[in-house]
């Protein structure tokens, strides 16, 4: 397991699509794929997916992509 650089709390894995990731809860760190670039205001997209990412996660449900 991974931990956080910035708070050393284990990190999580997550997927989103494609890209496979981890990402701190505590302070929101997010360890960006090297392919995803990311740097300022693509920052506010990918906060965005994750927070899609995580009302999966609590609302599985909820989910209305096809998926295909
Ligand atoms: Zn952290």
């Amino acid at each position: 397991m991974e931990e956080c650089p910035r708070c050393g709390t284990t990190l999580e894995r997550l997927s989103l699509g494609d890209a496979t990731t981890v990402a701190c809860n505590r302070c929101g760190f997010a360890d960006v794929p090297v392919e995803f670039e990311s740097e300022g205001e693509d920052l506010e997209s990918w906060t965005e997916a994750f927070e899609r990412f995580h009302e999966r996660v609590v609302d599985p449900e909820r989910r209305d992509d096809g998926g295909s």
